[in-house]
């Protein structure tokens, strides 16, 4: 375990769906708090609109039991655990409903995040206003990779950080070079490899973090707990997903509902998305930053 040096940071980061946290930001945040880091998860929405992998839970989805909300806040609660991280829904658990992928008849409902108008703003400036976090972490204007609720995750977040003055603002990234560069020549029985451009990446990051192994697992561990949305090609079942899919590799790889083969990176990348840019690079996401 990791000296306790970054003790008197506080972090929040603010994700859409539960699984976000653990996807693009688990290994920071797990090897954040390790360090002695206050990290703080602010979840928008339950994922309401997701689609079930396996077959155990497969009729909670939407238009048939509408029960994977709740479900998913089981989930939430493994994956911060793992993480070591703390947890909190944006209003209240349920108090906004995933909106669906773009076009989705989903975000016609008023209940839907992307109508959240200044009530949601409002509420999150209230969480910055009481952790008064050093650092807040979200998606960039695209929302990583244009889901109306990340990019609304990203429209409140930069909106209430304004109100409450957040030193610092870092956007989410992937290294598309370093995505397709894991990818191995065949993707396992059932499962493919992403088409070109198909999987969200940039050119360039402003600050980085090398996930020792104790955030690595971590990172692994958490997705693991999201199974009805990840599947970790690990030859493991559980008991959402019994079957099982194992991918030689430099690193563990996992797949959405959609089966397309994508690595679990051992760096995090992110941009500067507002506030001071770090001191440099080697300085970590804290640098420059006074506690
Ligand atoms: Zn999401």
């Amino acid at each position: 375990m990791a000296a306790r040096d970054l003790a008197g940071y506080r972090v929040v980061a603010v994700h859409a769906h539960p699984d976000d946290e653990a996807i693009t930001t688990g290994g920071t945040l797990a090897n954040l708090a390790a360090r002695g880091a206050d990290v703080l998860v602010v979840t928008c929405t339950l994922g309401e609109e997701g689609e079930v992998i396996g077959e155990t839970y497969q009729h909670l989805v939407n238009d048939e039991a509408d029960q994977l909300g709740g479900f998913r806040i089981a989930e939430l609660k493994a994956s911060l655990a793992a993480l070591g991280v703390r947890g909190q829904f944006l209003g209240g658990a349920g108090r906004f409903r995933d909106s669906g992928m773009a076009g989705s008849a989903a975000s016609d409902d008023p209940r839907a995040f992307v109508n959240s108008g200044k009530l949601a703003v409002d509420l999150l400036a209230e969480i910055f206003a009481a952790e008064r976090p050093h650092i807040v972490i979200t998606y960039g204007p695209d929302g990583g990779y244009g889901h109306p609720d990340h990019i609304r995750a990203h429209e409140i977040t930069h909106t209430a950080a304004k109100i409450v003055d957040v030193p610092r603002i870092l956007w989410t990234v992937r290294l598309a070079a370093e995505t397709a560069a894991l990818l191995p020549a065949e993707a396992p029985e059932g499962w493919r490899l992403p088409d070109d451009g198909e999987l969200d990446g940039v050119e360039r990051s402003d600050v980085s973090m090398r996930l020792d192994e104790h955030a690595y697992s971590a990172k692994v561990a958490a997705m693991r707990a999201h199974a009805t949305q990840l599947w970790i090609a690990d030859g493991r079942i559980t008991e959402t997903n019994p079957h099982a899919v194992l991918a030689d590799g430099p690193v563990v790889y996992y797949a959405l509902s959609n089966l397309i083969m994508q690595p679990i990176q051992r760096v995090e990348h992110y941009q500067l998305g507002a506030g001071t840019p770090p001191a440099d690079a080697g300085a970590g996401l804290f640098g420059g930053l006074e506690r």
